[in-house]
């Protein structure tokens, strides 16, 4: 297993799929026509171009560990240089953000609630710990809120939500749930966003994925929840023309 699988797949791939994936590949060069720059967890079991029945050429996803995209006031890291590199470089209007349930990054941002002030030594917790503590800290003041708000320094950005009304999840999903939430307003401090934003040419969403039933979420700002992606809802998940 482990590389070898990798290989064994790689060979399967040339005696398949390689010659048509080729041609695919010069007409995407020729026409290229991506929709969306998509944020997601590392998490093995989210495979955003499964889910959303995409291809080559669809998206461009940049995934880590619990989808973060951290603030402008933390740094310009991979997020921002991939959003701008999707968003100004290559004009794609939407951003989306995703999150899922059974989140391992979430859990252990949740795990560390009590001493989230506290660096730390291993990688994964600082990492968690730096960009989720402020979901976190937003879940925990306001999680008995209803709605919980997310306030962005950009006019008609800002969120209201009602997280998981059914009580379904665990905290750690629900938390996970805020921290998209969060994610999509980390985005709005991006300067090179932020005309973009106001003129209403990028528009930002939020996915969650329920590893267990394989259902989609997507965030509804009109019923401030997220709705799973169905016939029944896809007139209100559907946003305005942009
Ligand atoms: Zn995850």
């Amino acid at each position: 297993m482990g590389v070898e699988r990798i290989l064994r797949g790689v060979l399967n791939y040339r005696h398949s799929v390689q010659k048509l994936f080729q041609y695919e590949l010069r007409d995407i060069k020729s026409h290229p026509n991506p929709s969306a720059v998509f944020i997601s967890c590392m998490d093995a079991r989210l495979f955003p171009n499964d889910f959303t029945l995409t291809k080559a050429g669809d998206m461009y996803v940049m995934r880590n560990a619990g989808n973060m995209a951290p603030p402008d006031e933390l740094g310009r890291g991979a997020t921002a240089a991939g959003v701008e590199l999707g968003c100004i470089h290559n004009d794609i209007k939407d951003v989306i953000i995703c999150g899922h349930s059974d989140c391992k990054a979430m859990a252990l941002l949740w795990k560390l609630r009590d001493t989230i002030d506290t660096q730390r030594p291993d990688a994964l917790s600082e990492w968690v710990r730096k960009y989720g503590r402020s979901s976190l800290k937003h879940y925990l003041a306001e999680r008995d809120a209803q709605p919980m708000k997310f306030r962005s320094p950009i006019e008609g950005q800002s969120i209201s939500a009602h997280i998981d009304p059914d009580k379904r999840y665990q905290p750690h999903d629900q938390l996970s749930q805020v921290h998209c939430l969060q994610q999509m307003i980390n985005l709005t401090t991006y300067p090179f966003l932020s005309e973009r934003l106001l003129q209403r040419r990028v528009r930002l969403s939020a996915m969650w994925f329920d590893v267990d039933s394989a259902d989609v979420y997507m965030f509804s700002r009109a019923t401030e929840r997220f709705l799973v992606i169905c016939e029944d809802n896809i007139e209100k998940l559907l946003p305005e023309p942009l």
